[in-house]
């Protein structure tokens, strides 16, 4: 679980069981699940300890003009995101998954493309380059976030909106939360949002979420 867009991240051990209640769950959370949490803060003396993390950094490898054919670089060091998204595994994984699929392409008898290494960027920038938008425009919404060289916390309006509509019909419909979830495991593209089935559920969401009164279209 991450607490980056659901609930508020617990800071003390008593935090932590307001803090699953918090995460706006549809179904309520299994009740032996919270008694074993209770047990490990009461038993389990957790500790938390304040972290710096290292500044979130996208190395675009794929605007690059030349690479050494057996040049690869995966993970953390083409993409460090906060891990408060918990996207960081699903990232790695991603990346080992193309590798692995490229390198099985290959003819065994022959050496690797000399244009292996341009390929492999490309395909990699498609399949995360949604993860670094989305994470850094939701980071915007927070006071302490710096923002990028050349933009300010304003940007990505549009894109927190669009999260957001997403999340509320995600929260209704099975559907939208598999597609959604899909698409946060990296087993889909954003681009899977825009199914027709699924825009007009997201829609449909939305609309009866206004006449309801619950809901707010104003761009954050
Ligand atoms: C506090 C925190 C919480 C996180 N929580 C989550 C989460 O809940 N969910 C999630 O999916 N992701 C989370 N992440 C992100 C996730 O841990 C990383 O994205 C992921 O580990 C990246 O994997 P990687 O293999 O690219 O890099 P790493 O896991 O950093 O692996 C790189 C390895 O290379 C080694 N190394 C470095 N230099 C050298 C060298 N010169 N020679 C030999 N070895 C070297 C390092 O020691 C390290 O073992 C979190 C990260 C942090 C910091």
């Amino acid at each position: 679980m991450s607490w980056g867009l659901v609930g508020t991240p617990p800071k003390q051990p008593q935090n932590i069981l307001p803090s699953i209640a918090s995460a706006g769950l549809t179904k309520p959370v299994p009740a032996w699940f919270l008694e074993t949490i209770s047990l490990l803060v009461d038993e389990g003396s957790p500790v938390f300890t304040p972290t710096r993390l290292a500044t979130c950094s996208w190395v675009q490898y794929h605007e690059a003009a030349m690479f050494p054919t057996n040049f690869i670089a995966i993970g953390d060091s083409t993409m460090g995101l906060n891990p408060i998204y918990g996207q960081g595994c699903s990232k790695i994984m991603v990346s080992l998954l193309l590798l692995d699929r490229m390198l099985r392409e290959q003819q065994y008898d022959q050496s690797l493309s000399p244009l292996f290494a341009k390929q492999f960027f490309h395909e990699l920038k498609t399949r995360t380059r949604g993860m670094w938008v989305s994470s850094k425009y939701e980071d915007y919404q927070r006071s302490t976030a710096g923002p990028s060289t050349g933009e300010t916390r304003q940007n990505g309006k549009l894109v927190r909106w669009a999260n957001r509509l997403v999340r509320q019909a995600a929260r209704k419909d099975v559907k939208v939360a598999r597609v959604l979830s899909s698409i946060g495991h990296v087993f889909a593209l954003e681009s899977a949002l825009m199914r027709p089935g699924i825009l007009l559920k997201i829609l449909w969401a939305q609309i009866t979420q206004s006449t309801s009164g619950k809901t707010e279209l104003r761009l954050l």
